[in-house]
């Protein structure tokens, strides 16, 4: 495919997506590879901060972080954004995605994952795991679109981060998966590259963590497709859900 088809190809899909009709043209699960060995990374587990309504009541809870963020001002990304991006998804899911930041779809939204990398990562959810993306929790370590779509500055980081901490700590899920370098190493406290740390287990406060490639990651490159199908595999074994395409 030249480069032009390429990219008409690819807001052909976006188009399709937005108009939620039928799946996008993004294969997904990629074919079977072999499984890898994975390693429990050496994480301290901390003990959970307990802050607003009970963990045991994770609408409550949710709806008290929203109400605590309010019209958020906290950092510089409040002045560039349309909306903030809370994160969506079920309140007692027992899977969480952390991605990096809003693009410009989830800023005109108000909702995480809903542009093209969305699509792609609802694929995996729905095509790969065979779950339901409503099931699942999703969000972001900056709940604000960085302009231009930068990174998110370490102040940034810092500002959302109670709210982050707080989100998974009303959720309480059994897996969290950190998306690209940004929800990887937040989870892991970490500054080791998304290449490093991806491929192995880690733990954010007791929950179990798969770090892995950015759904955006991968429309640049799909042949990194098979690594996460590896990862999400590890969160389904994790889970002890049936692996698709795998039998007993
Ligand atoms: N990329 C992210 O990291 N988060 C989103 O919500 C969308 C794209």
């Amino acid at each position: 495919m030249t480069d032009r088809e390429d990219v008409l190809a690819d807001l052909l899909a976006h188009g399709r997506h937005l108009a939620s009709v039928a799946p996008v043209g993004v294969p997904w699960p990629p074919s079977a590879v072999p499984v890898t060995e994975r390693t429990a990374a050496a994480a301290t587990p901390q003990p959970a901060r307990a802050e607003g309504a009970a963990p045991s009541d994770p609408e409550a809870g949710l709806a008290a972080i929203r109400e605590d963020l309010g019209d958020c001002q906290r950092c510089r990304l409040a002045g560039g954004r349309k909306r903030i991006v809370f994160g969506q998804g079920n309140p007692r899911a027992e899977l969480m995605f952390v991605g990096e930041g809003p693009g410009a779809e989830e800023d005109e939204q108000g909702l995480a994952f809903v542009g093209r990398a969305g699509q792609l990562l609802t694929d995996i959810i729905e095509k790969g795991m065979k779950m339901k993306r409503s099931d699942v929790w999703i969000g972001n370590v900056v709940k604000c679109r960085p302009p231009q779509n930068r990174n998110p500055e370490p102040d940034e980081v810092l500002a959302c981060q109670p709210f982050l901490e707080r989100q998974i700590e009303a959720i309480r899920p059994r897996v969290i998966v950190g998306l690209g370098k940004f929800g990887g190493q937040w989870l892991l406290k970490t500054a080791e590259p998304i290449s490093r740390i991806r491929g192995r287990v880690g733990e954010y406060h007791g929950i179990q963590v798969v770090p892995t490639w950015h759904p955006a990651y991968l429309l640049r490159n799909p042949a990194a497709k098979k690594d996460v199908w590896e990862d999400m595999k590890t969160v389904l074994r994790l889970l002890g859900r049936p692996i698709p395409g795998e039998t007993g």
